[in-house]
């Protein structure tokens, strides 16, 4: 234990849309009754990716009391993963990822998905 960067959920902001499960390269977030929640704190890195992408603005880093990032818990948890993210659609178009590459972008405040098909008209208006 030791004092850290670690994510933190604000639960009255999460809309459970899944958003955040994917740029989790660790695996850490998960939704369990429609929250996004940390499943293991060791498994967070404080890296932060998960924080773009968010619509709501319920993501943000924090220093704590929290037990320290394990490499090792990080690879046995993704071993017994299937399936590691909830897939999103794009803002403009609903292509789901799925069927299509998405790139998170920002746009005032905003944290949208846009396809390879979207993107130009994105660029040049
Ligand atoms: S991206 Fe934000 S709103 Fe969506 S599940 Fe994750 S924390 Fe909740």
């Amino acid at each position: 234990m030791a004092t850290r960067t670690i994510v933190k959920i604000e639960d009255e902001l999460c809309n459970g849309c899944g958003a955040c499960i994917g740029p989790c390269a660790e695996g850490t977030l998960v939704l369990i009754n429609g929250k996004a929640r940390v499943i293991r704190e060791e498994l967070c890195d404080g890296a932060g990716f998960c924080l773009g992408v968010c619509p709501t603005g319920a993501l943000s880093l924090e220093q704590r009391e929290a037990p320290d990032f394990s490499e090792q818990a990080v690879h046995e948890h993704r071993q017994g993963i299937k399936i590691n993210y909830v897939p999103q659609d794009c803002s403009f178009c609903g292509n789901s990822e799925d069927n299509s590459y998405l790139m998170a972008v920002k746009h005032k405040g905003q944290a949208l998905w846009v396809c390879t098909r979207c993107l130009p008209r994105l660029i040049h208006g």
